[in-house]
């Protein structure tokens, strides 16, 4: 069923690119490169874990079965209409689960495409089933139902609490992917120009609306002048525009919310006497209609500021210099988040070191390309659970031990 799914998902490549594009703003380039191959990579992964995934084993003669959770209700956020539905699903459905999804009320488009999608690959009825409406009426409707066994969220922290605490009405479990203030660690044995280029990637993929978005750029103090002077002439190359537009490398934000929430913090991070070396408050030139932002570098940035603490969800990077090594990791996981981190450097050991001391789920070396088995999720607030893989597999499913048979 999963390999019929991918099939149908694919036939309807240029509508989800399309669609994505104009519920979310994307630029075409990255609605295909990104948003419709994420989704697709979701099931195609799935259907490999289940040529070896092993439902069932034997020890010292008892049985141990992995089984189905039974009725799952997913609600998902707008900033990856696709991925974050598709991992979920396809999870879901490897399982054995059917699923009642609520997607968000600001892209609900791709979502019904994925329903026509599972139409077509012939999803037997009720396996899915798709509620579009508001999170208060809908998403608690889902969080609080009896009949609903299991709930996996990504969305913001706040909303995760009220879902918890809705769920432990009727003892649910409960999956919660949420938000991140993520560090990218520049080690200082590696090219500064290439090391600005990675990480003006990062902050202005989806023009910032990214929960791994690397905001928090921790560089060698030594090296903080060359860097921003990289910075900036990568910056000056790269044009916010129109999505339609071949040119465009950033599209506008989501919503005038989205807008107002990271002029707000720009304003925060000049009133909290950051530097701002880039961009800043209002609109780039010519863009006076939309939600467009320029992408905004602050540097002089201490960790403790508003800035470098709570995530802004938009292309604002903050730079922090280090004298040590300790130094830089502990500013890294000086956070109330856990959910991703970036090392850039040359020599192996210190890059696995540095891994291994940010506390985040998932932890990116130099320019390494995304893996779809690999578990994604978040320490600390985070959040609860892994996606993706056979680790996003487990998550759906229950574990029954057989004694004596
Ligand atoms: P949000 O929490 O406002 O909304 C997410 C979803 O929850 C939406 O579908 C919304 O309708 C629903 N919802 C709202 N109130 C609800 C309630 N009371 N009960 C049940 N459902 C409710 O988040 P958002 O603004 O859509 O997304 C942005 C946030 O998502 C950011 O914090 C971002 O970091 C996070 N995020 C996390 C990941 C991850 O994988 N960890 C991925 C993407 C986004």
């Amino acid at each position: 069923m999963i390999n019929r799914i991918v099939e149908e998902y694919a036939k309807r490549k240029d509508e989800i690119i399309q669609t994505v594009t104009n519920e979310l703003g994307v630029p075409l380039k990255l609605s295909e490169k990104s948003h419709y191959n994420m989704g697709m990579q979701h099931f195609i992964q799935a259907a490999k874990e289940l040529e070896t995934f092993e439902f069932e084993a034997e020890r010292d003669g008892t049985i141990i079965r992995k089984e189905s959770i039974g009725v799952s209700g997913l609600i998902t956020p707008w900033n990856f209409p696709t991925n974050q539905t598709a991992t979920k699903i396809a999870s879901a459905f490897a399982a054995g689960s059917p699923v009642v999804l609520k997607p968000s009320e600001l892209t609900p488009f791709a979502a019904i495409l994925l329903a026509e999608i599972f139409e077509a690959a012939e999803v037997p009825k009720g396996v899915f089933n798709l509620v579009n409406g508001t999170g208060e009426v809908i998403g608690d409707g889902i969080s609080s139902h009896p009949d609903i066994d299991f709930v996996s969220f990504t969305g913001s922290g706040l909303t995760g609490q009220k879902i918890t605490e809705n769920a432990a009405k009727t003892i649910k479990k409960v999956a919660l992917e949420l938000g991140g203030k993520s560090p990218m660690i520049i080690l200082d044995d590696y090219d500064i120009k290439k090391a600005a280029k990675l990480a003006v990637s990062n902050v202005i993929f989806n023009t910032g609306q990214v929960c791994t978005l690397a905001s928090r750029t921790i560089v060698p103090a030594a090296k903080k002048d060359a860097f921003i002077k990289a910075v900036k002439e990568i910056l000056s190359d790269i044009k916010v525009g129109p999505p339609e537009k071949e040119t465009s490398k950033l599209g506008p934000l989501i919503s005038q919310d989205q807008f107002d929430r990271v002029q707000g913090y720009i304003q925060k991070g000049i009133d909290e006497g950051a530097t701002l070396s880039v961009g800043g408050l209002g609109k780039p030139e010519g863009l006076e209609t939309g939600y467009y932002v320029k992408p905004t570098v602050f540097t002089d940035v201490k960790n403790e500021m508003t800035i470098a603490q709570e995530e802004i969800f938009g292309p604002v990077m903050s730079v922090i210099t280090y004298d040590t090594l300790d130094e830089a990791i502990e500013i890294a996981n000086d956070t109330i988040y856990g959910l991703a981190g970036y090392v850039i450097g040359n020599d192996s050991e210190t890059l696995k070191k540095v891994a291994s001391s940010i506390r985040a789920g998932r932890i990116t070396v130099n320019k390494a390309p995304s893996d779809y088995s690999a578990p994604f999720g978040g320490y600390k607030q985070s959040g609860i659970g892994r996606e993706w893989g056979d680790y996003g597999i487990e998550e759906y499913l229950e574990i029954k031990s057989i004694v004596g048979l």
